[in-house]
């Protein structure tokens, strides 16, 4: 068991009380963490305010190195870096390279990002121009199912738009982001990027800091709730990326041997412990039964397990309470007598928060595991008969965060993704999130982007000056 440091203001420092870390595989202790509140808050908040009034002058050049630097550090020791991840979260080793990767690949791409001056008007009279100045500190909060990939989305934006952060991984998956913590701490000037760790209680003092400009949060729709309201008492700037219900819509000339794996892996990577995962696929009664038993039968092919076990395809809840939420799902669909093509049969008592693939049959449309998001193993496959049909039980859901329509006639995917309330929607792929376009949900799923010149811009705020030229002055 390792004792992992928190970064502030460029040293890795502890204040010698811990916070242990599981393995949700083993439920042994893998690490320790410093449990920290008010005192370290405000030190590592001092810290980015020191260090801000350096980094906004900045050039963005210069930013761009550094963040640069952070994606190489990500790099040159991934092969630790996913081995550790998987140990505190779970995922199979392969996912957990992917999350690794593609942090180092998102820190790259962001990098090159720059906000130009606008010119709004440029005659005789006068001359405008719209420039974007860095907001100030950044206060981070990130969740537990992507850790590294929530946190360098959060600092590197921070980083090139000319901010600081103060960021919080989640109580539950520290570990690995503060290992890079320590990889960059000579990479950032110090104070630049400040990583601390406690208690779910170390939030809202996060959330409410006087000296915190602006919160950027990924994480559950009733936390992203409490920050909207603990921002407000002296009106951060927020961004908030939380909660989906996706619904996948499958059309009845989509090919049903070609889409089954594919669907599959759309609910079940990460154990379905993804904001974009399909959480409900609407199945065309055309192909419904083939398309659901070729689904199911794929499905017996995946092996859970150990994440760091050669073979493994979908690896444990992440944490206790997460799977005792998704076993109450399940539950629930067993006490109502809905259909189970997989799934649905283990009992829990073993070590291990493991979850067996679980798909259910056509359940209604008001079955809760349909209606709430289940964040784990468990999908539920859906008969629709008209495409009408099948946009209004899509839209049918306090969220708005993504979906996917699963068609040969993409002009037909794209007019039914127009009448999805969604912030993206794929056509035949899932999950594909790119650097330069926004990433953000409508309804109780977000507010606000993240990616993209949108994400950047969340960091920063408009200033206009305006040069009168015909003054007399
Ligand atoms: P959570 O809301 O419980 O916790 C997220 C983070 O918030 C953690 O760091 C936690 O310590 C902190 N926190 C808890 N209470 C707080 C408070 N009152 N004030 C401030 N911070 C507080 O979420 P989770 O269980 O870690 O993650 C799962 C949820 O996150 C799911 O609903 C999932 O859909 C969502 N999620 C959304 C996205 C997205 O981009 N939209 C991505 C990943 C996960």
């Amino acid at each position: 068991m390792t004792d992992y440091k928190n970064l502030i203001d460029g040293k890795m420092v502890d204040n010698g009380q811990w916070l242990e870390v599981l393995n949700p595989a083993t439920e042994q202790v893998v690490g320790r963490v410093p449990s920290c509140g008010k005192e370290e808050l405000d030190s590592a908040v001092a810290a980015a305010r020191r260090a801000f009034t350096q980094w906004k002058k900045t050039t963005a050049e210069e930013r761009q190195q550094v963040v640069q630097g952070i994606s190489a550090a990500i790099k040159e020791n991934a092969d630790e870096l996913y081995r550790l991840l998987t140990s505190e979260q779970g995922k199979p080793h392969a996912q957990a390279q992917q999350e690794i990767y593609g942090a180092a690949g998102l820190a790259a791409a962001q990098s090159t990002l720059t906000l130009d001056d606008v010119i709004n008007q440029d005659d005789d009279t006068r001359l405008s121009r719209t420039r974007r100045v860095p907001v100030g500190v950044v206060g981070g909060i990130v969740p537990w199912n992507f850790p590294i990939m929530m946190a360098i989305q959060k600092i590197v934006p921070a980083l090139v738009a000319g901010c600081t952060i103060v960021l919080k991984p989640s109580p539950f998956t520290p570990l690995t982001t503060l290992r890079v913590a320590e990889l960059i701490k000579d990479v950032v000037p110090a104070g630049t990027v400040n990583i601390i760790t406690g208690e779910d209680t170390l939030g809202p003092l996060i959330t409410e800091h006087p000296d915190i400009d602006k919160i950027t949060f990924t994480g559950s729709t009733a936390t992203g709730k409490k920050i909207m309201e603990g921002a407000s008492g002296d009106l951060k700037r927020i961004t908030l990326e939380l909660g989906g219900n996706d619904a996948s819509i499958v059309l009845p000339d989509a090919d049903v041997q070609k889409v089954a794996e594919q669907l599959f892996w759309s609910s079940f990577s990460n154990a379905g412990q993804v904001c974009i995962a399909a959480k409900r696929i609407y199945i065309h009664e055309d192909i419904y039964d083939d398309l659901s038993k070729a689904i199911a039968d794929y499905a017996k092919t995946v092996v859970v397990g150990d994440g760091s076990q050669q073979g493994t395809g979908v690896g444990p809840i992440q944490n206790k309470k997460q799977y005792e939420r998704v076993l109450d799902l399940i539950q629930d669909a067993k006490d109502n007598g809905y259909k189970f093509l997989t799934g649905g049969d283990k009992d829990p008592s073993g070590t291990g928060y493991y979850v067996p693939i679980t798909i259910l049959d056509n359940p209604p449309e008001d079955a809760r595991i349909v209606a709430e998001e289940q964040f784990g193993p468990v999908m539920p496959l859906m008969k629709f008969a008209s495409v009408d049909e099948v946009i209004e039980r899509a839209n049918n859901s306090e969220y708005g965060l993504a979906g996917a329509v699963w068609t040969k006639d993409t002009d037909k995917g794209v007019e039914i993704a127009e009448q999805l309330e969604t912030g993206t929607v794929w056509i035949n792929e899932f999950m594909q999130l790119s650097p330069f376009a926004p990433f953000g949900g409508h309804k109780q799923s977000g507010f606000g982007a993240e990616y993209g010149i949108d994400g950047l811009k969340e960091f920063t705020y408009p200033q206009v000056i305006t040069v009168k030229r015909d003054a007399a002055v």
